[in-house]
């Protein structure tokens, strides 16, 4: 069984790189990968972990990047974290997070919430990725909302009044940047429609004419058409096709394994790499 999207407490999931593989190989997944938010800080330790578990493990991260106004994740696998123009953009998407948190913790003091930066820099452990999820966790732990997604639900929401905006990677820049550092570009949850607008075809004709490498099809964010859209267009542009949890630990309900991707498909994102950063089995 493999899984190639997750979560640690490196950016918003709630367990340890050690802790998100220990639950992997419970779960009899043999390969897994970590995907964290803008980051690859977890990747020393969930390759210890892994060896541990005797489990595969696929380093990754998800990128956020911006496309005609439209925010996109993209799942990079498999490339250079010394790769330096990757790495420059990567880090100036984590540091302007924290001025775009602060804003928004600033309108909701002023509007009488109980919170301030301070509890929310709680909530993250250095050196995470730090996100909406970690003011949410605040909200919680002041007793402003009882869970994440009332968080989300009442406050957090992407049309939100309070919702603020943070630096994002021009997909195609960010796609190109991917190659250029021997990893494979793959477009998460493309077709999720509940809280923005989703892709649309010529979006991903253009990202795949920029080098877009696959698409995430088998994602709970899909419905049965989004799915289907996602492998008729992975066949229409030779595209790769993934399925996988976005496993957040207790942070959002996906279970590890509840989507998974092919095998085939798996090896043809080794082929597409570089092997600077092979698969660690
Ligand atoms: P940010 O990157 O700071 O804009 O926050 C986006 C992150 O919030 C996503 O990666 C999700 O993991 C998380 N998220 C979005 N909506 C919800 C929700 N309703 N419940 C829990 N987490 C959510
Ligand atoms: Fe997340
Ligand atoms: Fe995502
Ligand atoms: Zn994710």
């Amino acid at each position: 069984m493999i899984d190639l999207h997750t979560h640690s407490s490196r950016s918003d999931g709630t367990e340890s790189p050690t802790v998100v593989v220990a639950q992997a190989a419970r779960t009899g997944i043999d390969t897994v990968a970590l995907t964290d938010h803008d980051t690859t800080s977890g990747w020393a330790e969930a390759a210890e972990a892994a060896a541990a578990q005797g489990i595969a493990l696929v380093r990754g991260a998800e990128l956020s990047t911006r496309h005609h106004g439209r925010s996109v994740h993209v799942l990079a696998y498999l490339f250079d974290p010394e790769e330096d123009r990757l790495a420059a953009q990567l880090r100036r998407v984590r540091e302007d997070r924290v001025p775009r948190l602060q804003r928004i913790v600033e309108h909701m003091a002023a509007d009488g919430f109980d919170i301030t930066w301070e509890d929310v820099l709680a909530q993250g452990e250095e050196p995470a990725t730090l996100g909406r999820p970690h003011l949410a966790d605040a909200l919680v732990a002041k007793g402003e909302v009882r869970s994440r997604s009332e968080a989300f639900g009442r406050l957090l929401y992407s049309r939100s009044p309070y919702y603020e905006r943070h630096y994002a990677i021009p997909t195609e820049e960010a796609v190109r940047l991917v190659r250029a550092a021997g990893g494979v570009p793959v477009a998460a949850h493309p077709f999720a429609s509940r809280r923005q607008r989703a892709l649309g075809q010529e979006d991903i004709a253009e990202l795949a004419e920029a080098g877009l490498a696959g698409l995430e099809a088998d994602h709970r964010d899909h419905d049965a058409e989004g799915r289907r859209l996602a492998r008729r267009l992975a066949a229409e542009h030779d595209l790769i096709v993934t399925g996988s949890s976005d496993y957040h630990g207790e942070g959002k309900e996906n279970r590890l394994g509840e989507n998974t991707t092919d095998p085939a498909q798996l090896e043809r994102i080794v082929a597409a790499s570089s092997g600077t950063t092979p698969v660690l089995r």
